[in-house]
């Protein structure tokens, strides 16, 4: 079964919007989308990465029975008190996956060892370094607290608990938490299908011969790549150069291969810029000119359906683009929540004297005090200032006066899943 088609007006801005803040951007982006893909079951140990379709509850407790946290000695408190305590032993222990099956007298004691489940008449265990023993009578101090070193039943989830919304993309520790709540199958969303197609007469794939008025493609590398790290499947949809017969054909295909299609190059309004032409077409084309640097403009439209985003051709603005406004649509078209990333804050390391009316995001790493220091160069050409960052450093829409110590926003590429 598949969700319904998404709405040509889904990308539409309210009449009069020039310069969009990149919140607006964002917010109409989450608003106008939402999940394309179909629901499969998956077990459990293949879902890691996928997002769930359905909310999940606990089929059973954890711990499903009160257990030792500790190799020790189990009694009944009530037979205890404070200063010296001596307990006789009774025969045979508890062991994890082989419970002791008798019952403890008051006032007597067992042998018990860590996740043995408690038996009749234990609720209380001494740890084994804290006591003597001469195998048929432990020693130790008391007072004690009763229910010591013990884990309750349902202490961490009780059964019939919900523990995950739809919409979770399931992390490896979820995969702990399902497994031990006995939960074995999920329903999950199929994973997002995502075309890259790079444009312009300049470009060759990277190792063919290039002439001297050409450059070779960097976007698509890289972008397949961000698309593999946060669990798309990444359909390499080559390169087209500046002609909108064989673009329009491209565009064809990658419908029929994908859910959604990531171009870049030829988005904004020039003689050459034939994906915003070629979108144009479709009716549903809305240049966000959004205020951003680097970034605008992004292309966004639907083609028979597949949502495009037409990236600027520029590398920095490309990627800058795709951690910001792809990446979390995507996370929407999956059936997963719109995603903001974590970030956090630290002192500049330098100084930089900011415009108002635009967002700004600097290639950015952290130095060995912490501080965020920035990439030498803003032109969004500098491809090595991509690599030489760990992150960016965001500056809000208003205008600012960094000078250095002050606190700036800094987002690491992790922190956008990379
Ligand atoms: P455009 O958005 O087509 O005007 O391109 C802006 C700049 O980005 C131009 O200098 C292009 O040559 C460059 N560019 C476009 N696509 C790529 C690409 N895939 N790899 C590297 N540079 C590119
Ligand atoms: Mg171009």
């Amino acid at each position: 079964m598949r969700p319904p088609p998404l709405r040509n007006d889904c990308f539409a801005l309210p009449a009069g919007v020039d310069w969009t803040p990149v919140d607006d951007a964002m917010a109409q982006l989450r608003d106008g989308l939402h999940a394309v893909t179909g629901v499969i079951r998956l077990p459990v140990d293949e879902a890691a990465g996928r997002v769930l379709a359905e909310p999940v509850a606990a089929l059973r407790s954890n711990p499903p029975m009160p257990n030792s946290a500790v190799d020790g000695y189990g009694f009944a408190h009530a037979a205890t008190g404070s200063g010296p305590q001596q307990l006789p032993l009774v025969e045979g222990r508890a062991a994890a996956g082989v419970p002791f099956e008798g019952g403890v007298p008051l006032g007597q004691a067992i042998r018990i060892l860590t996740g043995a489940i408690l038996p009749e008449g234990v609720d209380t265990v001494v740890l084994e370094e804290d006591v003597t023993t001469d195998g048929a009578n432990v020693a130790f101090h008391g007072p004690l607290r009763a229910g010591s070193n013990t884990r309750k039943a349902g202490e961490d989830v009780v059964a019939g608990a919900q523990v995950f919304d739809a919409g979770h993309r399931l992390g490896a520790p979820d995969l702990a938490l399902l497994s031990a709540l006995g939960v074995a199958e999920v329903s999950v969303r199929e994973p997002l299908r995502v075309g890259v197609l790079s444009t312009g007469d300049e470009l060759v794939a990277a190792g063919q011969p290039a002439g001297p008025g050409q450059i070779f493609d960097a976007n698509r590398p890289m972008l397949l790549a961000m698309l593999r790290r946060w669990g798309v499947v990444a359909v390499d949809m080559g390169h087209v150069g500046d002609d909108r017969a064989a673009l329009a054909e491209r565009l064809d295909d990658a419908r029929d291969r994908c859910d959604a299609l990531l171009t870049s190059g030829g988005a904004s309004a020039g003689d050459e810029d034939h994906v915003s032409a070629l979108l144009a077409e479709t009716g549903s084309l809305r240049n966000w000119r959004i205020a951003l640097k680097p970034g605008r403009p992004l292309a966004l439209a639907l083609w028979q359906g597949m949502p495009v985003f037409g990236l600027p051709g520029n590398p920095v603005a490309a990627f800058v683009c795709t951690l910001l406004f792809a990446r979390p649509a995507f996370a929407v078209l999956e059936g997963a929540e719109w995603s903001a990333p974590q970030g956090f804050t630290v002192p500049a390391a330098f100084k930089k004297n900011k415009k108002p009316g635009r967002r700004e995001y600097l290639r950015a790493r952290l130095d060995a005090e912490g501080r965020a220091e920035v990439f030498v160069s803003e032109g969004s050409g500098r491809i090595s200032g991509l690599s030489w960052a760990t992150g960016l450093v965001e500056l809000e829409d208003g205008a600012r006066d960094v000078r250095p110590g002050d606190p700036v926003r800094f987002l690491p590429y992790a922190s956008f899943g990379l």
